[in-house]
């Protein structure tokens, strides 16, 4: 008899325990979603910027060609913090308020006719960094310069939007936006609309000044460098000694509108020396090599 009640009592007991636990889950679902533990999302963060393995697009090579800096998207290095997004990848420096570079893939896949966005603070950068703001440039002179420009990525709304967020974005001398550095950028376009695919890799190097809203730094200069190859699959596999490399590094200063941007050409190898990385990782050494000591003909 009392056995029974005991373990009838302790029956009643289990079922309010589920019943409190179920009610537990359903406001967790219902109410705080992002307590849940995401399926199919990596644990361990590399250094790629690749989607992993199932999730990847075939149009997004944006770091087919290496990861110059080894960024990581490991807060605690923010002066090499890795983003990763379906339009660019890039390393971002807290400090500096800019990226250091910036790559990804163009085709004309990536060209469409979307307008033009408008710039925005990048709302993905970790918690307690300071977020640039649009307004942190204005008056100082100097054009929000976008790293992967705007007609790079035109074939959707979300993909221009991408490109107007603040992390890139540097500051950028009007007659280096507006000058050689738009040509080059147009060229680039040009022989993506004629059968080729591009990996572009742009960034900057030294310090000129800090704008005066002080979250901002301004690079001395600016270089870009592009492997151009007819439209095909497996890139990496198709580069050769032949393949087209273009590497230019221009003053981020007024007073250059009207120079060719071919004026600014150099090698792959003197960019690696002024910046300490290693572009063009992913290309197997002995290319590499050859491909990064090669000046481009003007
Ligand atoms: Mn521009
Ligand atoms: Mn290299």
């Amino acid at each position: 008899m009392t056995k029974r009640r005991r373990t009838s009592s302790r029956g009643k007991r289990t079922t309010i325990n589920s019943v409190v636990a179920f009610i537990i889950a359903l406001i967790i679902y219902v109410f705080f979603p992002d307590l849940l533990p995401e399926s199919g999302q990596p644990s361990t963060p590399d250094t790629t910027g690749r989607a992993p393995a199932g999730q990847r697009a075939d149009a997004n090579l944006n770091l087919e060609l290496g990861n110059p800096s080894g960024a990581t998207a490991d807060p605690s290095y923010a002066d090499n913090y890795l983003i990763a997004r379906d339009q660019y990848v890039l390393s971002y420096n807290r400090d500096g308020g800019i990226p250091n570079w910036v790559s990804w893939h163009l085709s004309v896949l990536d060209m469409g006719d979307v307008e033009r966005s408008s710039f925005q603070p990048d709302p993905a950068l970790p918690d307690g960094w300071y977020q640039v703001k649009p307004s942190d440039y204005t008056n100082s002179g100097y054009d929000r310069g976008h790293m992967a420009p705007s007609a790079d990525r035109t074939a959707t709304r979300e993909d221009n939007e991408a490109l107007f967020l603040m992390t890139n974005i540097v500051p950028q001398a009007p007659d280096n936006n507006q000058g050689p550095w738009v040509q080059l950028e147009e060229h680039c376009r040009d022989l993506a609309r004629s059968g080729n695919e591009l990996y572009i890799i742009t960034g900057v190097r030294g310090t000129q000044e800090t704008l005066e809203s002080g979250n901002v730094r301004v690079p001395e200069s600016l270089w870009k460098v592009v492997v151009a190859l007819p439209e095909g699959d497996d890139d990496l596999a198709r580069l050769t000694d032949e393949t087209t490399v273009i590497a230019v590094d221009m003053p981020n200063q007024q007073g250059i509108r009207d120079t060719d941007w071919q004026a600014y050409l150099t090698s792959v190898d003197a960019i690696e020396q002024a910046t300490g990385y290693d572009l063009l990782s992913a290309v197997n050494p002995t290319l590499q090599q050859g491909l990064e000591a090669r000046i481009a003909a003007p």
